[in-house]
C-alpha cells in the first residue's frame, strides 16, 4: 500500500496527470507481486529490486519519446518510473536493494524496517507534503479532476484505435 501511494503523490505532484499516475502506480507493486508466483526461481529484493534494468527501460523510452515526439512513449515512462520509486522507497528500508550484483549485497539508509509502523511514518512524511502542495496547486479539485477524467477516456479511445 505504502508503494502505491507514494508512487502515486511523486507522480501527480510533478505530472498532475492522472493516467501517468495510475500507470505508475500500477508500476510501483509489480517488484513484489512478481516474486510471489516466482518465489522458488528468484529471492527477494535481487533481480526486481536492481535499479539499472528500470534505469535502461527510462533512458531507452525517454530517447523514442524525445526523437519521435509520440506521446504514447511518454506515458510508458511511467512503468520504469514506478518501478523505480518503489525501489526508492526500499531503499530507504533497512534491507535496502542491490547495487552492485543483482544476488550481491544490498544498500539502503535504514530509515525505517519492513513492515513497522514506522514504515507508515516515513511513508506519510512523504506523502503529506506532495498532497499538501498538490492541494496548493489547484490539482485535486473537482473541475480537474473532471479534465482528468475527459483526458483518459481520450487516450483509451486513441489508444484503441489505434490497437485496432
Ligand atoms: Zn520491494
Amino acid at each position: 500500500m505504502n508503494h502505491k501511494l507514494t508512487a502515486g503523490a511523486v507522480v501527480y505532484l510533478f505530472t498532475g496527470n492522472l493516467a501517468a499516475t495510475l500507470i505508475s502506480v500500477i508500476a510501483s507493486v509489480w517488484p513484489d507481486w512478481i516474486e510471489y508466483p516466482l518465489g522458488p526461481v528468484i529471492k527477494h529484493r535481487t533481480i526486481t529490486h536492481w535499479p539499472y534494468p528500470p534505469l535502461l527501460a527510462l533512458g531507452i523510452l525517454c530517447y523514442f519519446w524525445i526523437t519521435t515526439g509520440d506521446f504514447a512513449f511518454y506515458y510508458a515512462l511511467f512503468l520504469p518510473i514506478g518501478w523505480l520509486l518503489h525501489l526508492a522507497t526500499d531503499f530507504m528500508s533497512v534491507g535496502g536493494i542491490p547495487f552492485g550484483k543483482p544476488n550481491g549485497i544490498r544498500v539502503g539508509i535504514s530509515l525505517y524496517k519492513t513492515r513497522t509502523e514506522r514504515e507508515h511514518f516515513v511513508a506519510l512524511a512523504m506523502i503529506l507534503p506532495c498532497l499538501f502542495f498538490i492541494i496548493l496547486t489547484g490539482k485535486i479539485t473537482p473541475e480537474y479532476w473532471k479534465g482528468e477524467f475527459i483526458r483518459i477516456w481520450v487516450l483509451i479511445q486513441y489508444a484503441l484505435a489505434r490497437l485496432f
